[in-house]
């Protein structure tokens, strides 16, 4: 908890994801087409595009708050898709990036159930997508 308030406090978040992603979210007209074809929409708590538009207001809590970056599989379909050439994908890659680089994790080790039954690449994946 105080390592998030710390991120809210310090980070200016539009910058830090142009920086990472090389992708403007401000670039999103808001039309939905990635939510449209995103094969795990109906995980998410909030649609991507809904996740530019905190971006790009600097709603960095409503950005933390929900799963939608953990869920994105990195499947490109919507990168592939955009009508403004945005590379969704890169865009969450970059807010994952954010987070753990401020040693946050997005699941505690110690409440995974039958960690060992699981296969280990599900569970690296599961702790860092793409993420380094
Ligand atoms: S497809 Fe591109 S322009 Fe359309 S809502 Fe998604 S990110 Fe924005
Ligand atoms: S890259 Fe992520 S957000 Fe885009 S379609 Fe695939 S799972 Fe959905």
């Amino acid at each position: 908890m105080m390592k998030i308030k710390k991120l809210m406090r310090d980070i200016e978040l539009l910058e830090k994801v142009e920086e990472l992603s090389e992708q403007s979210p401000n670039a999103c007209i808001q039309c939905g087409t990635c939510s449209a074809g995103c094969p795990f929409v109906d995980e998410m708590d909030v649609l991507p595009e809904r996740i530019f538009k905190y971006i790009v207001l600097d709603e960095v809590e409503k950005v933390l708050e929900n799963n939608t970056m953990w869920i994105c599989a990195a499947c490109y379909t919507c990168s592939v898709r955009c009508p403004r050439d945005i590379d969704i994908a890169r865009i969450m890659e970059g807010v994952r990036q954010i987070i753990l680089r401020a040693d946050i994790d997005n699941v505690d080790v110690d409440e995974v159930d039958n960690i060992e039954e699981l296969p280990q690449l599900a569970v690296v994946g599961c702790f860092r997508k793409e993420t380094g």
